[in-house]
């Protein structure tokens, strides 16, 4: 069975309809996963040996990894589904658990495993599998007598992990006790986290970069720092060397500037904004938003330092009263929110003097 795979312009394309801004990230994603599947094409009728070459995901909390993730498997129309690093080194059946993974994207797949052996699993938080303070930056060996279900669990996670991303069969248990396998030889695993303080590691790594003064340069060099990882990098994460080299592929995602923010309430495909306003639409109300108003949300949410994880919660909460008295009032044609911080304004006869 061959399939149609789009090449990366057609990937980022697809990508900038749902993801603002990003471009570098989407760029090295749309080539690794065009590769990975190229390559799964290729090999196929040759039987010839495919070297996998799964991704590292570096950026900010709430700033697009795994929405970049879960576009770019609807972009290819492969089964997708995410874990959490944090909880699988929190469990004492790392294995079960990822059985579980597994078993999801299958489910995901409608219960066609030769898909679901072609799917992309997201696994976030991957640089939380470090070891205490105590134990050290090099400590791998003292990582497993620590309590509290971090550290063991981290590199136990680890070994777990790459097992499954160098590609085996794994066996899984159905509920009626059936036995089916899996092989993860083509699945395409993709690890993000936000690596806090990755900089300064490369700046102490990679002295060449600081020859500059001027802010402007300095922050060049530093993103040209940031593009080259490299798995030594991530050992200070507690990554070891076996799964940081498993993971050849580093893109990088950044900090969402306000303007951005701005940007995501209005412009993808289903912005808040626009969902907001095709709710009211259904109701025959007009949505008008100032656009100054985004501007005081986006600052907001700049506050809270989650990326673009609060928007939905300020936008929900300055709609509230709006959501709440339109279903009441039939004769209400228009909204208008002029400020995050004054009353909204309904545009209707008998509102109009309600209010
Ligand atoms: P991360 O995985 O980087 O922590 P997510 O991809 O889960 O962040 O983003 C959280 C939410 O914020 C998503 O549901 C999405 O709606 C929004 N979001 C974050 N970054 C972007 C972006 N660059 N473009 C559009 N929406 C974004």
């Amino acid at each position: 069975m061959s399939i149609q795979i789009p090449t990366p312009s057609q990937i980022v394309k697809f990508l900038n309809q749902h993801v603002v801004g990003q471009d570098e990230a989407k760029k090295q994603l749309a080539v690794a996963v065009y590769t990975h599947y190229k390559k799964i094409a290729l090999a196929e009728p040759d039987r010839v040996e495919i070297v996998k070459s799964n991704v590292l995901l570096i950026g900010p909390t709430g700033t697009g990894k795994t929405l970049l993730c879960e576009t770019l498997s609807r972009a290819l129309a492969v089964p997708f589904v995410t874990a959490n690093a944090t909880s699988l080194a929190q469990s004492e059946y790392v294995n079960e658990e990822l059985e579980a993974i597994l078993q999801r994207l299958i489910e995901k797949a409608g219960g066609d495993i030769e898909q679901a052996q072609r799917g992309i699993v997201f696994i976030d938080e991957i640089d939380k599998l470090k070891a205490p303070p105590e134990a050290g930056h090099a400590g791998q060996g003292q990582a497993r007598s620590g309590g509290g279900g971090g550290v063991g669990g981290g590199e136990r996670v680890q070994h777990a992990l790459l097992k499954i991303m160098e590609g085996a069969p794994v066996k899984l248990k159905g509920k009626d006790g059936a036995t089916s396998h899996i092989d993860t030889t083509n699945i395409l695993f993709i690890c993000g986290g936000a690596f806090v303080g990755i900089e300064e590691i490369l700046a102490d790594t990679h002295t060449f970069g600081f020859i500059s003064t001027a802010d402007d340069d300095n922050q060049k060099v530093l993103d040209r720092l940031n593009a080259r990882v490299k798995p030594t990098d991530l050992f200070a994460f507690g990554l070891i060397p076996e799964f940081a080299g498993r993971l050849p592929i580093i893109a990088h995602v950044q900090a969402l500037s306000r303007d951005m923010l701005v940007r995501i309430m209005t412009e993808p495909q289903n912005a808040i904004f626009k969902q907001f306003r095709s709710i009211l639409k259904g109701e025959d109300v007009e949505l008008k938003i100032n656009p100054e108003v985004f501007e005081q949300i986006a600052d907001l949410a700049m506050e809270y330092k989650v990326g673009a994880r609060s928007l939905r919660g300020i936008f929900e909460e300055m709609l509230m009263p709006v959501l709440y008295l339109v279903p009441d009032h039939p004769e209400v044609r228009q909204v208008v929110i002029d400020s995050l911080f004054d009353n909204p304004r309904y545009i209707g006869s008998a509102m109009k003097q309600d209010q």
